[in-house]
């Protein structure tokens, strides 16, 4: 399937032309190249995807439920025939290596969708309280602002949630990676949805996405993405009164209790840090041991990284590929310099990069202390830092001890240890002894990783308002 025309934008149930001819390019990462441009939506194509969405809100918000799960089991069908495309697209987009855009970038989406429709399948949307009948009702309009590192799964988890619940949606994609969405609008265009349910406005976000935060016809702003536009974002939606849900960074850990296997806790480790270049809100930057097993996890941890070789993320073999934008390499290595001028010291031999596009070498850190920016900040770049502690309480205390709040992994050889320690750390995810993501369960943070819950019926939740109907006894 072709990429529609890349001049339009997607309102009311078809390709129309955009207020101004202003564009964005869009470069492939590793090469640094231009390979596309899209327009860059304006106040103007908001108010116009805006009002096409509320026009049909009513409408489509009494959309039975056997509609709505048969527009996603469509959707996900589409996606299937679609994913060597849609990899093919997000890595030239992104730079994530085309086996990991396969499974991740165009795989997840699909898992995610499940997720949804086990939801719409067991959930009535209604429950009894005392004299009360409680309904959970489509919100409205919802505007989804999604980042660029897993353009396709950001997308979906936003949309499928919409549709599920009865809402219509606008969705402003990633100025940095919005090609997807373009495969995306046309299979969505294929569903034959009513007019309008779906619509697509690219541009950058004082363009495109400050306008649709503040329109008065949006109901609620799900946003992922930076914390400090997230901040912003909340601040702008609260004065005009909509409901907003935020997903935003992360500083996570994986931490090793004494008597775990260190060999599957380093892999796992390690697996998290450089996994999409380190470019994950999820990604566990910090690996916390017991210091006695310092020396044993730097060595297990230097060799399993020293095989992320930076390479062509179209090659099979590639397992890293570059960070997504010449910006985003430059912050990293700063963040690199800063680390190194304050005594922390990288661990891992050299390695070469490719000349052309915006790599990073992976490097591996000791000596960091707790509280500087290599282990606090987002880096979001290919980098591991081992920490290390003496006791169980300190272990929580360094966990815990960051402003953000997304995800640790815990190991340990007893499940139930590993679990008690989880209900301890101030997180939205543990992952116990490599337990799986789960697509079906909310995914979110606490403190400044978030607001509210994605995926599943959480999710569905999070785009539904609450009714009570008063009974009489
Ligand atoms: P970003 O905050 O720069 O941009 C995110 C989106 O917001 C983009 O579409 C952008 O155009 C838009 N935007 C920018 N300014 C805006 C404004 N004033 N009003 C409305 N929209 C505006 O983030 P990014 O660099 O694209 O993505 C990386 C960030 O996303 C990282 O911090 C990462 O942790 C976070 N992220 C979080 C999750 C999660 O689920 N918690 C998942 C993935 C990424």
């Amino acid at each position: 399937m072709e990429l529609p025309s890349l001049q339009h934008i997607y309102i009311g149930g078809r390709w129309v032309t955009p207020a101004t001819t202003a564009t964005i390019e869009v470069e492939n990462p590793a090469t640094g190249r231009i390979i596309r441009q899209v327009p860059a939506g304006h106040t103007e194509d908001v108010d116009r995807a805006v009002a096409a969405a509320r026009s049909i809100s009513t409408e489509w918000s009494a959309s039975s439920i056997e509609e709505r799960i048969s527009s996603l089991a469509r959707l996900r069908t589409m996606l299937v025939e679609s994913l060597e495309e849609m990899a093919l697209i997000i890595t030239r987009d992104v730079g994530s290596p085309l086996n990991f855009s396969r499974r991740a970038q165009a795989g997840l989406p699909l898992l995610v969708l499940d997720g949804y429709l086990d939801a719409l399948r067991s959930d009535s949307g209604e429950e009894r309280i005392g004299n009360s009948l409680v309904l959970r009702e489509p919100a409205g309009v919802v505007a989804a602002i999604t980042p660029w590192n897993y353009p396709l799964h950001q997308a979906i988890a936003k949309i499928g949630a919409a549709l599920a619940s009865g809402c219509t949606i606008v969705l402003k994609p990633s100025e940095r990676a919005p090609l997807s969405a373009y495969l995306l609008t046309a299979l969505i265009d294929r569903l034959d949805l009513p007019d309008g349910v779906f619509n697509l406005v690219p541009g950058d976000g004082r363009g495109a996405g400050a306008p649709l935060v503040v329109h008065p016809d949006v109901d609620v702003v799900s946003f992922t993405g930076s914390v400090t536009v997230g901040g912003a974002v909340a601040a702008a939606a609260a004065r005009t009164g909509k409901k907003v849900c935020l997903e935003l960074g992360g500083a996570s850990t994986t931490l090793v209790l004494p008597d775990a296997d260190l060999a599957d806790a380093v892999e796992d480790a390690v697996g998290s840090a450089l996994r999409n270049a380190g470019q994950s809100c999820t990604a566990r930057r910090r690996l916390l041991v017991p210091a006695s097993r310092l020396s044993d996890v730097v060595e297990a941890a230097g060799a399993m990284m020293a095989r992320y070789t930076p390479g062509d993320p179209e090659d099979p073999n590639c397992r890293l590929g570059p960070l997504a934008s010449a910006a985003q390499k430059e912050r990293v290595l700063g963040f690199l310099r800063c680390a190194q001028a304050s005594g922390a010291q990288q661990v891992l031999p050299a390695m070469d990069v490719p000349s052309s596009g915006h790599f990073v070498a992976p490097t591996l850190w000791t000596g960091v202390r707790p509280d500087s920016e290599l282990v606090q900040e987002e880096i979001f770049g290919p980098v591991l830092s081992v920490l290390t502690y003496t006791s169980e309480d300190e272990a929580v205390e360094i966990t815990n001890d960051t402003s953000y709040g997304l995800d640790v992994a815990v190991w340990s050889a007893d499940t139930d240890r590993a679990i008690a320690v989880g209900r301890r750390l101030r997180v939205g995810q543990v992952e116990v002894n490599g337990g799986g993501f789960n697509p079906a369960a909310p995914f979110g943070g606490y403190k400044r990783s978030g607001v509210g819950r994605e995926l599943g019926l959480y999710g569905i939740r999070e785009f539904q308002e609450v009714k009570s109907l008063q009974l009489p006894v």
